[in-house]
């Protein structure tokens, strides 16, 4: 069995610029991924199929599923005769806003390309991955990036200023379609992104914490008001900056001490059913 990591992402700014007339948003966001990953196993099969294996009962286990529309998508385009089973051991949330999916999808594309011998650059492979998410492809590369187009644009960024993440997850899961569609561009306030990428570049903690931005935020906060609740609950327990990730739910708060951090945690577990430390995951993804 051939194992990869598929790690979670976080939005530091997520910002839309408009609406194309083929229905896609322009966006321009800024993403890295954090040490808390479904792990995905690839075994070959001989008989042309591919099965998804998971033991979590909301992964879908036919071609809803991303990673199994990432290994369809390989074998039509490279006329690959053998199948895969794929086990997903599930542990970022689903539908958290944390590309879960997505990562499972980059995650399949980058194992596939070793176990059927594609010998394919990790530029080509997300080019694929644009074909199933417009977050597959940062997923293909991980690390830290700007990502323009509809996300499939990925120009890599250095890895932030050092610092602990809590995340937190209401008992709700929110559709990314529903979001982007409730969102009205007129009067919104749009993260400033050179800001937030000098902050970056200069390894400044405290610029990059004020500038966090996301423009779907306040979508969710009106359809699910408890995500409000734990941004302030998070704000009053500490917390340097927080913000709501992708669409939604999760929120995260940047922390730039370890005792802070572990009194978040604590505070919050009382509050929120779901909530995470971790740190960012520097490196960028290597072919696996
Ligand atoms: P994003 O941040 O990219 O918008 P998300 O983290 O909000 O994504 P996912 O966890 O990817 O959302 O789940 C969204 C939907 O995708 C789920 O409702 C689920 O049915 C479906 N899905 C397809 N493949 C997977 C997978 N491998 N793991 C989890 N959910 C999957």
């Amino acid at each position: 069995m051939l194992y990869i990591k598929a790690p979670a992402k976080i939005n530091l700014t997520l910002d839309v610029l408009y609406k194309r007339p083929d229905h896609y948003h322009e966006v321009d966001m800024i993403m890295t991924t954090i040490d808390l990953s479904d792990r995905i196993g690839l075994e070959a099969r001989q008989d042309g199929v591919i099965k998804i294996i998971s033991a979590d009962r909301f992964v879908p286990s036919d071609e809803r599923n991303f990673a199994y529309q990432a290994a369809k998508l390989v074998q039509d385009t490279y006329k690959i005769k053998e199948g895969v089973s794929i086990t997903i051991d599930k542990e970022i949330p689903i539908a958290a806003g944390l590309a879960g999916g997505s990562s499972d999808a980059a995650a399949t594309l980058r194992g596939l390309n070793e176990l059927w011998n594609l010998n394919l650059t990790i530029d080509e492979l997300a080019e694929l991955g644009a074909q199933i998410g417009s977050d597959v492809p940062f997923c293909v590369y991980g690390g830290t990036a700007r990502a323009t187009g509809h996300g499939e644009k990925i120009e890599e960024l250095p890895t932030p200023p050092n610092c602990w993440i809590v995340l937190a997850k209401p008992k709700i899961g929110v559709s990314t379609a529903d979001v982007y569609g409730g969102l009205r561009l007129d009067g919104v306030v749009h993260p400033n992104t050179a800001k937030a990428i000098e902050a970056i570049d200069n390894k400044d903690y405290e610029a990059l914490c004020k500038s966090l931005g996301n423009v779907l935020e306040n979508v969710t906060l009106k359809l699910h008001p408890e995500v409000s609740m734990i941004k302030e609950q998070m704000y009053r327990l500490g917390a340097d900056a927080v913000l709501m990730s992708g669409s939604g739910p999760t929120v995260f708060g940047l922390v730039d001490s370890e005792a802070r951090t572990a009194r978040i945690y604590n505070g919050l577990r009382g509050f929120c059913d779901e909530v995470y430390t971790v740190r960012l995951l520097g490196e960028r993804n290597t072919l696996a």
